[in-house]
């Protein structure tokens, strides 16, 4: 019987690939045979994820990649189709914040945040699918965003602003290249225990008690459990899921007990 949830065989772009979220994805999808392109700025992140996910038997490249530079966006979907011969998925997982208020957040601040998060986003999208649209048709894109996108963040607004951004392109997206066959949809993340978000949204003990209080589930969430989604969103078996938003966070509902 096929199986309708495989990605084996699915060629993975992972921004953001070398650490937290996006290591996890990438080595989900490899353990799955998806041959996986890790993707960021610094190779002292990549290097040791492309190594781990070959040593135990997966398919992986890296590539250098700022994705605020649209032609290094494009370079980076050349780059996965140069060592693997086509591109089916493409996990837009890289995000970066700071935390300041509104009042001491310089103009450069504001930009390099949106940058990142929001026109990256635009720019591998466009790339991808580009390339989807040339091998005929088909493809996943999936958008990491945040809850930060969906309730707003007092602390990191150009964030909070940039993963709006990115839901409501998600489905602009879908709109626009459903006809080609190529889905869109966005996970929003709630708290994942990664060394990159720790400093900035639980900077001590007692604000992560705090939040893990705050989720029904009165935990954080495993990385993992953000790759598992993308498993979902990258296979057929969601070959009808389109222009979607799936928060996963552990429940917003209140807590009994
Ligand atoms: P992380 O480890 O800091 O991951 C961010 C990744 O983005 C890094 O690998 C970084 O690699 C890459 N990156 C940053 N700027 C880049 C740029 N200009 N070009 C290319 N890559 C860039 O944090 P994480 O927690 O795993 O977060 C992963 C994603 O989940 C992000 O989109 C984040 O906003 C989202 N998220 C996380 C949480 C959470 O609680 N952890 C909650 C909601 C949403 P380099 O430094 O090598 O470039």
């Amino acid at each position: 019987m096929k199986d309708v949830f495989s990605v084996e065989g699915k060629v993975t772009i992972v921004t953001g690939g070398g650490t937290g979220i996006g290591e996890s994805i990438a080595k989900e999808f490899a353990r799955r045979g998806a041959p996986v392109l890790i993707a960021s700025r610094k190779a002292e992140h990549l290097e040791p994820v492309r190594d781990a996910i070959r040593k135990e038997g997966g398919k992986c490249e890296m590539t250098v990649c700022d994705v605020r530079v649209p032609e290094q966006c494009d370079t980076m979907v050349e780059t996965a189709v140069k060592h693997f011969g086509r591109l089916d998925v493409l996990v837009n997982n890289h995000g970066a914040s700071i935390a300041a208020p509104s009042l001491d957040l310089s103009a450069n601040g504001w930009r390099a945040v949106i940058g990142i998060n929001l026109d990256g986003v635009f720019f591998c999208a466009k790339a991808a699918a580009r390339q989807f649209m040339k091998q005929g048709g088909g493809g996943s894109i999936i958008n990491i965003s945040s809850t930060a996108g969906v309730h707003g963040s007092p602390t990191m607004l150009p964030y909070g602003a940039a993963k709006a951004g990115v839901i409501n392109l998600t489905v602009s997206h879908a709109g626009e290249w459903g006809s080609h066959g190529i889905r869109v949809n966005c996970i929003a993340p709630g708290p994942i225990d990664t060394e990159g978000a720790a400093p900035r949204v639980w900077p001590n003990p007692k604000v992560k008690e705090m939040v893990a209080k705050s989720r029904a589930l009165g935990r954080f969430g495993r990385v993992e459990e953000i790759s598992y989604p993308c498993l979902f969103l990258a296979s057929e078996a969601s070959s009808y899921v389109t222009g979607a938003l799936l928060i996963v966070d552990g429940g917003d509902a209140p807590r009994m007990g």
